[in-house]
């Protein structure tokens, strides 16, 4: 199932009214969401030159379910809140106090494993087991691919494997 317009602005209007009866205020927020189809990235708050709205709302159309699409679109609405266009001290005070009263998990990175997207390199540390994703070929996919050791796992600097 993918997100469709029509739910993604419904969630827009519905969070968006929970998070003001918190007596935050937030930005004038276009009450259309932009649909993307980006695989690395569940969300965006982007500034605009309107005179009508500040704020746009892009998501993925990607995002995997109804619950991930409502911690996801909270978590942009915040950014249009006064000082919280960044994820600093202000911002995760109001992501704290919607996931307490609204049982949110708006975290400071949306976790794009809640999109229906597979990563195209899995890489598993040997050692303690942590799985890491890759949408495309990066750096230290192209390491490890050279069979280099120089690549280590950022928890437990175990020797890493290179899935698929
Ligand atoms: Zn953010
Ligand atoms: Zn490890």
């Amino acid at each position: 199932m993918y997100i469709t317009q029509k739910i993604a602005d419904k969630t827009l209007l519905k969070v968006k009214s929970e998070i003001e009866q918190l007596g935050i205020q937030v930005g004038k927020i276009k009450p259309s969401v932009k649909l993307t189809s980006n695989k690395t990235t569940l969300g965006t708050c982007n500034k605009l030159n309107n005179s009508d709205f500040d704020f746009e709302i892009r998501i993925t159309k990607y995002i995997a379910n109804e619950q991930a699409l409502k911690n996801t679109i909270a978590h942009e609405i915040l950014h249009s809140v006064k000082g919280c266009f960044n994820h600093q001290k202000k911002w995760k005070a109001m992501a704290e106090k919607v996931n307490s009263k609204y049982g949110y998990n708006i975290t400071r990175l949306g976790d794009i494993s809640e999109a229906n997207v597979k990563p195209k390199y899995i890489v598993v540390c040997k050692n303690c087991g942590l799985e890491y994703k890759y949408f495309k070929k990066g750096k230290v996919i192209k390491y490890l691919e050279a069979n280099s050791k120089n690549i280590k796992c950022g928890k437990c600097r175990g020797e890493l494997e290179l899935k698929k």
